[in-house]
């Protein structure tokens, strides 16, 4: 059996790590990591600069950014550069682009982790509370997105024509206009595999954001731009988990019954991303990689929780 990558419950660094991968898989690449002050995007943030990658990291907390940067490079080494942004608002990302860019000189990848959730039954859920999650998983994914795009990852640069013949034997060729090219991954989820209660509002913003990740890998591949989703099952260590599993007892129980018998933990999430935004991946776009050790083949629909939401809502 495999050994379990090592995690550690809080937003910190690893006390020691394990390579699996080539140590300079991502050497010197720069990627933009939204949602990157906390949980899973902490956790990608890490191992990617572990493998040689400087990293922006986004959200709209610049405390809580500016404090896990001094974290990451503490323990790696490797550049990282704490913004504050908001994922809803398109001129803060276009700055916050800008300022990545003046910083590094270029961007090649782009992981939309930023996310916001709680648990509410569909008849409970005010009309401002879904277009809430839907403005920052689903709208916010494509803003940023739309951002790098514009500023970096079409824009072209000026290239000499490659050619097997020595130069003497062609005619003058003009320079060929290359794209960036770049890679996004888009964290998702796997709520909308089946429906789940309490979660009509993040099922329907990640499966959008699935649904997006298909139309740009078609549209933007051309351009040499490789996107995916991926979608992590229940993750521990993560303000996630905690605001969506319920009681230790509840958790326990779920975890129990999905194929691996476990939570799976940061560490793993953030090795299928770096799988992903690697070049391990080069021929692999507009897919979602489901990483929940199987948990939503087996995982029956909770609707005692329902009923225990509902009858406690009605004691408050
Ligand atoms: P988390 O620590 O709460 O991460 C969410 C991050 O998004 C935070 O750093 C937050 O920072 C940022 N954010 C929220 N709203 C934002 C906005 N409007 N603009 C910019 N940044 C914003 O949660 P997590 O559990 O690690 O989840 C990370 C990702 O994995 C999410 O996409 C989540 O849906 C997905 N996921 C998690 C699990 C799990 O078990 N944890 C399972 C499936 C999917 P600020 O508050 O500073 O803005």
């Amino acid at each position: 059996m495999a050994q379990l990558p090592p995690d550690v419950e809080e937003d910190e660094c690893l006390p020691e790590y394990r390579y699996l991968f080539s140590p300079d898989l991502l050497q010197d690449k720069v990627a933009f990591i939204t949602g990157g002050g906390s949980g899973i995007g902490f956790r990608i943030a890490e191992i990617f600069m572990r493998h040689g990658c400087h990293t922006v990291i986004a959200s709209r907390s610049l405390l809580r950014v500016s404090m896990a940067a001094k974290k990451l490079i503490a323990a790696t080494g490797r550049q990282c550069l704490p913004l504050s942004m908001d994922v809803r608002a398109p001129p803060a990302i276009m700055a916050a682009v800008d300022q990545a860019l003046k910083e590094f000189g270029k961007i090649d990848i782009l992981i939309n982790g930023a996310a916001g959730n709680f648990l509410c039954p569909a008849s409970a859920l005010s009309f401002n509370a879904f277009r809430t999650v839907v403005d920052i998983d689903t709208i916010g994914t494509f803003n940023v997105s739309r951002v790098l795009y514009e500023k970096f990852f079409r824009v072209g640069v000026l290239s000499a024509r490659i050619s097997p013949l020595p130069a003497a034997h062609l005619p003058p060729h003009p320079p060929v206009l290359q794209d960036h090219g770049g890679v996004i991954v888009n964290i998702t989820a796997t709520l909308n595999l089946r429906g789940q209660v309490l979660q009509v509002h993040a099922g329907s913003a990640k499966a959008a954001v699935d649904a997006m990740t298909r139309h740009l890998a078609v549209e933007w591949g051309p351009q040499n731009i490789r996107i995916n989703s991926l979608a992590p099952g229940p993750i521990s260590g993560t303000e996630g988990l905690r605001r969506l599993g319920g009681s230790l007892a509840r958790v326990s129980t779920k975890a129990l019954v999905s194929p691996l018998q476990r939570l799976g933990n940061k560490t793993e999430i953030a090795h299928s991303v770096l799988y992903l935004a690697s070049p391990l991946a080069s021929f692999v776009t507009g897919t979602m990689l489901v990483v929940d050790g199987g948990a939503w083949l087996t995982s029956p629909n909770d609707t005692k929780q329902l009923a225990d939401f509902e009858s406690s809502s009605a004691k408050l």
